[in-house]
């Protein structure tokens, strides 16, 4: 994602009542931050909002927190929580850092769900470790996932997704699900959320690629 500096995107932030500012000061007291025992879903990568904004107004019995490692990606996510229709959801935190930290975050079986979507590729084979579906990645996630949670995961890149089907299965997940065409895939697809890249990339015709794995 491209991204221009833009100096106001910390102040507003900062001072934004969905924004957590001391997230490791949250670790195993999220569902104190929400006030109630819902379970939590985290997007890792969110980008400008779209995907977790349509997610909690789905879901209000779901608590959804958005990771993003940018503070000039995260202020597009949090003005659209400012719109008519998304600010009155109480479901719904930020949170800027780098997803390696995670397990600083959330406590071991805090998280019941991860999406990540269209998760930057790394091409580079030495820089495989920081692809968000790396072996290194899901050993942070199932520390922090419930057992039997999931990952979800979409892309259009199927070098990538060719990547996190070996990773899944080498780290010993279960793969409950996966295609390479999601949106021509009838059960799979059923109450898909676009995200802001899906609507990109599948109206340039690209397939989309997703799998469901399952933290072993
Ligand atoms: N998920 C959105 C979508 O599908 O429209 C945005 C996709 S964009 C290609 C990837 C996003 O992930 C960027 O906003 C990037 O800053 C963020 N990101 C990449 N690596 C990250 C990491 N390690 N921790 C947190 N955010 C990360």
């Amino acid at each position: 994602m491209r991204l221009r500096n833009i100096p106001r995107a910390e102040g507003t932030i900062q001072a934004h009542k969905t924004v957590i500012k001391r997230p490791e000061a949250q670790k195993g007291c999220w569902s104190q931050v929400f006030g109630n025992k819902n379970p939590i879903h985290i997007e890792i990568g969110m980008g400008k909002g779209q995907f977790l904004l349509n997610m909690a107004k789905r879901f209000p019995e779901v608590n959804f927190v958005g990771i993003e490692r940018y503070t000039s990606v995260l202020l597009r996510a949090v003005e659209k929580y400012d719109t008519e229709e998304f600010n009155m959801l109480n479901n719904v935190r930020f949170v800027c850092m780098d997803a390696r930290d995670v397990e600083e975050v959330f406590a071991p079986e805090e998280v019941e769900k991860i999406y990540l979507n269209f998760s930057d590729p790394w091409p580079k084979a030495r820089h495989a470790k920081r692809r968000l579906t790396s072996v290194e990645f899901l050993a942070r996630y199932e520390k922090i996932l419930v057992p039997g949670g999931k990952v979800e995961f979409k892309t259009d890149n199927t070098e990538l997704f060719n990547f996190s089907l070996e990773q899944v299965r080498e780290a010993g997940w279960i793969l409950e699900h996966y295609t390479y065409d999601l949106h021509h895939h009838e059960v799979m697809n059923k109450g898909n959320v676009m995200t802001e890249y899906e609507e990109k990339f599948s109206a340039k015709g690209n397939p989309i690629n997703k799998l469901i794995a399952l933290r072993k």
